[in-house]
Formats: C-alpha cells, structure tokens, sequence
C-alpha cells in the first residue's frame, strides 16, 4: 500500500501522440525511473513487428479474440487506429490504482477520452509533440519499421491526432527526450501531492 496517504488511490497517466513523437520509448522509461508507475500493455490485432516482444511491447491477437475480449468487458477502453483494434487490459488495473500504485498508458486520444469520463478525478494526461512536422516525418523515417507508403499515411494520421491536443492537461514538445522525461516526472509528482491533499481536505472538512 502507498506510504502517502492511507485514502490514496493511484493516478492513470496518459501518455498520447502521433506516431514518432517518442511516447513508447518515454512510457518505457518513466515506468523504469519510478517503481511506483506500472506500464499497462494493451492487446492489438495489428502484426508484431520485427524488433517486438510479444508480451512486453503488446499482446498481439485475433480479431475473433478481441472482439471476445470487448464483449465480455475485458478492456477498459478500445479504438480502431490505423486499420487496427487496439485495447487497454481492464485486468489488475483497478487492483493496483485502489492499492496506491500509479499505471501509465501509452494510447491515443479516443482511449483517453473514454478512460477520462470513467476516472474523472484520478487522470493526469499528457500529450507530446513532436518538434515539427519535418523532424516528425524524419523519426518516422528513420525508425525504418514502415514502408514510405506507411509513413505518409502515419503522416496523416499523425495530424489527425495532434488535433487532439488541446483535449490534454499538459502538451510538451519532445525535443529532448530526457528533459521531457523529468518534466513528466515532477509533474506526475505534484500531481500526486495534489490529489492526495485533496482526499486529506475532504476528509479534514467534510463536516463544515
Ligand atoms: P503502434 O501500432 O504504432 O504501436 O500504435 C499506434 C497507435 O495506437 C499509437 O498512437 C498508440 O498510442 C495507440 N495505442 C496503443 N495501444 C493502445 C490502446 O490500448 N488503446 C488505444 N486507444 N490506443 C492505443
């Protein structure tokens, strides 16, 4: 249980952005520096790619297996992105936030949207940006897991995406991966003295 206060509940940090604004990689590493986050795997019925684990990057499966999973309420938010169904584990998640751990997910702006109106009061969303839309092309150029074709379509989408933006709390620019990963970091810190303050007030003077 969370040392912070005894009413504490976890946060859910969403982390959106186009594809190639670095989310992942930024998911990756805040879940590493800080034991308190745990980093939820979605389940995706898109093809694993070659420098993939499955497991760890996604659970990949079918589609048969994912609408099942829908059905029977196995996932707290799902979206069809690029052609592919994506889904976050409803599974432990609701365990580990009532016991005071913080999950971090790595989505795109309609699974925040749902999972907003279902935690209202225990989200802390960020969006990240890309530089410009030149750099962004060349990461997702350089990435070399897409063909050309693919990235002009992740291209597109990327702009779609980032029209979201102003739907976020915070909107940072990665143009440094490790100083966007602390400002994440202390954020999410403040975020959590907020809340937990927040819990103590009611407490303290709910009766007033
Ligand atoms: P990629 O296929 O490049 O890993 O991810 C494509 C997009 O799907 C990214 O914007 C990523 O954040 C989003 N995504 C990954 N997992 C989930 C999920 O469980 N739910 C939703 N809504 N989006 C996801």
């Amino acid at each position: 249980m969370d040392k912070r206060n005894k009413n504490y509940k976890g946060l859910l940090i969403i982390i959106s952005s186009p594809s190639g604004a670095g989310k992942t990689t930024i998911c990756k590493k805040i879940s590493k520096k800080d034991k308190n986050i745990n980093l939820s795997i979605s389940y995706t019925t898109r093809k694993k790619r070659k420098s993939e684990i499955e497991g760890r990057h996604y659970n990949f499966i079918n589609i048969k297996k994912f609408n099942e999973m829908k059905k029977n309420k196995m996932l707290l938010e799902s979206a069809k992105v690029f052609g592919n169904n994506y889904g976050t584990p409803i599974k432990n998640i609701i365990k580990k936030i009532d016991n005071g751990k913080d999950v971090i997910f790595d989505i795109d702006w309609q699974g925040a949207n749902q999972i907003r109106k279902k935690f209202p009061n225990q989200i802390v969303d960020f969006f990240i940006m890309p530089p410009s839309i030149k750099e962004l092309r060349m990461r997702l150029i350089k990435r070399g897991q897409d063909d050309l074709n693919i990235v002009n379509k992740r291209m597109k989408m990327a702009f779609k995406e980032i029209k979201h933006y102003d739907e976020y709390k915070y909107i940072l620019v990665n143009d440094n991966f490790n100083k966007t990963v602390k400002k994440i970091i202390d954020i999410i810190k403040i975020e959590r003295l907020q809340k937990s303050n927040l819990i103590k007030i009611r407490r303290n003077f709910n009766k007033i």
